[in-house]
């Protein structure tokens, strides 16, 4: 699974708070901490559903 941030983040910080282990925010914009991905996969797809603005896009590989 990989994830991107599309410009669109407003940094609202609801991924961080579903997912904390892959999601952070930084100055307003969400980063992803690719290294934990594995493993917190179905909460970075909760994340995803959650984005208020769709922002979070994930491809399976
Ligand atoms: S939930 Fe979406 S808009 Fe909010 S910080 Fe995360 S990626 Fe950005």
């Amino acid at each position: 699974m990989h994830i991107s941030i599309s410009s669109k983040c407003v940094g609202c910080g609801a991924c961080s708070a579903i997912n904390p282990e892959v999601f952070e925010i930084n100055r307003n914009f969400a980063v992803v901490n690719s290294a934990n991905i594995c493993g917190n996969e179905e909460s970075c797809i909760d994340a995803a559903i959650e984005c208020p603005v769709n922002a979070i896009n994930i491809y399976e590989n």
